[in-house]
């Protein structure tokens, strides 16, 4: 597997003073794919990153960057010779050097340098700005000029942690489609640390949740959200409330109704709890002697829909995505449904077990 793979890492361990910080991560990346690391502060995601740059030495395991071993057992490749380029959330440029002087500092010297550096001021869109100072520039073409910097050594990975994390929020998004965007237009190969699912969505080719030294779950951005192999990957990828549920037969009964879960292999009797997201949840008014399900404790707009939080007889929260047209007082009693098609998740302690809602068409 590693030979397709660009930057391979298998088993790695480290600790601080006694303490374990990264358990036994593995991971791969494919040529010019983009990894997102997203977990929770102190999870081990910067650790993981120093790591495979070299400024931290491994306890066990190994890394392999473009096919050569660069980390393992006693053997450390020092930074500079792993052909790795580094953007970190302070931008790490320097103050008292010019944009040009930055973005060609590890060029070295000779004839090609200076086309070299006007090529990756032009890419960033910094063509004529070489002379001046990083404080005349702003916060995101600040981080352009440090991307530019570790794109001119033509790397094989880009590492990249919590590089928008210094940016107020309008122009993060901004900067974060140019970031995306330069590393495509590159064909690079890129690790991007994040705390922030949204941002690992939308930047990630691949998606490694971690917590607690440990990655709970690698896939898509879609099989990490809707797909959730743990509890924990499922609360941390988005809102996500949980109703207790019991196992009868091949289905789970609770307040929202009999779901159905085809392959389950739990015995009648199981407590689990359904994972639900407000997309999830379709909402009616109750009518008459038929009292529905939950109440409507509050709703907030958000000016294209309205999120409604709801109380369900069996007392757990849920939470319920509506077009603004659906006008539901708090108070109101209401039935509350999972959509046709949207697949259910269960867990079973941490352990998420799958089934899909019948269409109703
Ligand atoms: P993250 O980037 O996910 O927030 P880090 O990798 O920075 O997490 O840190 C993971 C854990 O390792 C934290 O508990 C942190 O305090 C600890 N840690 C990181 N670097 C060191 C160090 N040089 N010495 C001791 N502890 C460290
Ligand atoms: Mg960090």
């Amino acid at each position: 597997m590693s030979y397709k793979n660009t930057v391979v890492c298998q088993h790695l361990h480290k600790s601080f003073a006694d303490q374990p910080v990264i358990g036994n991560v593995s991971f791969g990346i494919q040529r010019g794919d983009i990894l997102a690391l997203l977990g929770p502060s102190g999870c081990g995601k910067t650790t993981t990153l120093r790591l495979i740059a070299g400024f931290e030495t491994l306890d066990s395991g190994r890394i392999e960057i473009d096919g050569r071993i660069v980390a393992e057992d006693n053997f450390s490749l020092p930074p500079e010779k792993r052909r790795v380029g580094m953007v970190f959330q302070d931008y790490a440029i320097f103050p008292h050097l010019s944009v040009a002087k930055n973005v060609a500092f590890g060029l070295g010297r000779g004839p090609q340098v200076d086309e070299r550096t006007a090529t990756m001021l032009h890419m960033v869109g910094l063509a004529n700005q070489g002379a001046r100072m990083p404080h005349e520039l702003s916060g995101g073409q600040q981080q352009r000029v440090a991307l530019a910097r570790a794109l001119a050594l033509d790397p094989a990975v880009v590492l990249l942690d919590e590089p928008f994390s210094n940016l107020d929020t309008a122009l993060r998004q901004q900067v974060r489609r140019e970031v995306k965007s330069l590393l495509k237009q590159n064909g690079a190969t890129a690790v991007f640390v994040t705390h922030d699912q949204e941002e690992a969505l939308f930047l990630g080719d691949q998606i490694a949740v971690m917590n607690d030294g440990l990655i709970e779950q690698l896939g898509t951005p879609e099989e990490v959200f809707q797909r959730p192999r743990t509890r924990f990957v499922a609360e941390f990828m988005g809102k996500t409330d949980f109703v207790p549920g019991v196992v009868n037969e091949q289905t789970i009964e609770s307040t929202l109704g009999r779901l159905p879960l085809p392959q389950m292999a739990l015995p009648s009797g199981t407590v689990v709890s359904i994972a639900v997201r407000p997309d999830d949840v379709a909402l009616q008014a109750a009518e008459g002697v038929e009292m529905g399900n939950g109440r409507i404790i509050s709703r907030q707009f958000t000016g294209i829909a309205y999120i409604y939080q709801v109380r369900l007889d069996d007392d757990s929260l849920i939470h319920s995505w509506q077009p603004h047209t659906l006008n539901l007082p708090p108070g109101t009693a209401v039935q509350a449904t999972i959509r046709p098609d949207h697949t259910i998740t269960a867990f079973h302690g941490q352990q998420a077990i799958w089934g899909q809602q019948a269409s109703r068409a």
